[in-house]
Order: C-alpha cells, then structure tokens, then sequence
C-alpha cells in the first residue's frame, strides 16, 4: 500500500452534511416559530460558513459560533427569536439528522484491512459525538479527534499532530489526509507534512494556492489512491 493511515474528514466528505443541515434548520425553525424557506435556509448558510471561516482563522473557538449564528440570522432577516434555544434546537437537529453517503460504508470497509484509520473533523463535540454514534461510526476510526472537545482546528497542525501520537504513528510519510475543503483539509495536510486527496465530487477548481497530492470525484477512486 502507498499509505498505511488514513485521516478522513467528516462533514461533506463521508456525511452528507447538506442534508443534516436543511432537516436540523427545518426543525429549528418550527420550533421557534418561523417560516423556513429554501432562501431563508442559504441565508444562513451563507452567515454559518462566515463564521467557521472565522474558526479556521483562529478568530473564534467552534463554542463561540453555536449561538452567534443565529444572533446574526435573526438580525439579517429581522425576526424576533430566542438565540440561545434556537442553537440548542439546531445542534439536537444536526446530531439526529443527516446520513453517510452512499458508498461511505464500503470505502472504510475496504480500507479498513490495510489501512489505519482516523477521523479528523472540525465541529460541535455534542454534534460530531451524536452523529458518529447514531451511525455506529466510532468503532470503525482508532482515533477520532473533533475539534470543539480538542480546542483545536485544522487546518492548524495541532490536530494532526494529536491525531498520529494517539495512533502511534512517527513516519509520516505513508499518511494522508482525505477531505473536500482545500482551507481546511488539504491546507492542514499540508502544514502537517503528510500527503493529501481532495474529495471533489463536483469538480470544482482549485482558486487557492494549496495542491493536493491525489484529487478524487468519488469516494470509489479511493482504493486505487491509497492502495
Ligand atoms: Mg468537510
């Protein structure tokens, strides 16, 4: 095998994370009251990226964006709610909804004989811990490092770092790290000194000044990059 451990990220790229999102936000948003619209929905959507854009910058923690979300959502679209439940109704949604992808299972199952495997993801404890466990996905990782439980984010290379000491690993040069966001994954892979695929499932181009080792538009193509 070319590597021997593999560092998957979470959302977007095992988890479909749109999903989760739109049934969370739906339930949020009855829950207070409000009317939820497609618009509505990418309105925060657009507000909550800003924001993990921010946690990745080491501006906020992943703790201080899970009410300040809606603060700014309610403000921009004028309504009046209570923030602090609301975030607490999302983050119950996030846990409870939202599925693997289709080929997800099989590509860890294929994997799993050769490969160690991780999970490196940026997001809630409560949301990443619910998630994992409703899916029967903790057992299937012999690390799993979430960033709201660790106070640290990829891209820094903290979070790599504490990620291949609990694995044991010294030589890096047979890790790679396989994610769909180039700011958060492949950047971090990179600052870590281990080698990177990017899941690109929609072929998008690559604007930032970051290469990935492999890139892949499906999880299938993994095999044949690691093997
Ligand atoms: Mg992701």
């Amino acid at each position: 095998m070319r590597y021997s451990t593999v560092l998957f990220d979470l959302d977007h790229t095992l988890f479909d994370t749109h999903a989760s999102e739109a049934a969370a936000f739906d339930a949020t948003m009855r829950s207070a009251d409000l009317d939820s619209s497609s618009e509505i929905l990418a309105t925060y959507d657009r507000i909550n990226q800003a924001l993990w854009r921010r946690v990745e910058g080491g501006e906020f923690s992943p703790n201080d964006i899970k009410v300040r979300r809606f603060e700014e959502f309610l403000a921009e679209v004028g309504a009046d709610g209570d923030p602090v439940a609301m975030a607490e109704a999302f983050v119950a949604g996030l846990a409870e909804n939202g599925e693997l992808y289709s080929d997800s299972l099989a590509t860890l199952e294929a994997l799993s004989p050769a490969c160690r495997l991780a999970l490196i993801t940026n997001g809630l404890g409560s949301v990443q811990r619910g998630r994992l466990r409703r899916l029967g996905l903790e057992e299937r990782f012999e690390a799993v490092s979430i960033s709201g439980e660790l106070g640290m984010s990829k891209p820094g290379r903290e979070i790599f770092d504490h990620t291949l000491t609990e694995l044991g690993v010294d030589d890096r040069s047979g890790v790679v790290m396989v994610g769909d966001s180039l700011a958060s994954d492949i950047r971090g892979g990179s600052n870590a000194g281990i080698q990177t695929v990017w899941f690109n499932p929609n072929g998008l181009p690559n604007t930032t000044d970051v290469e990935p080792t492999h890139e892949v538009r499906g999880l299938d193509e993994l095999f044949s990059v690691v093997g």
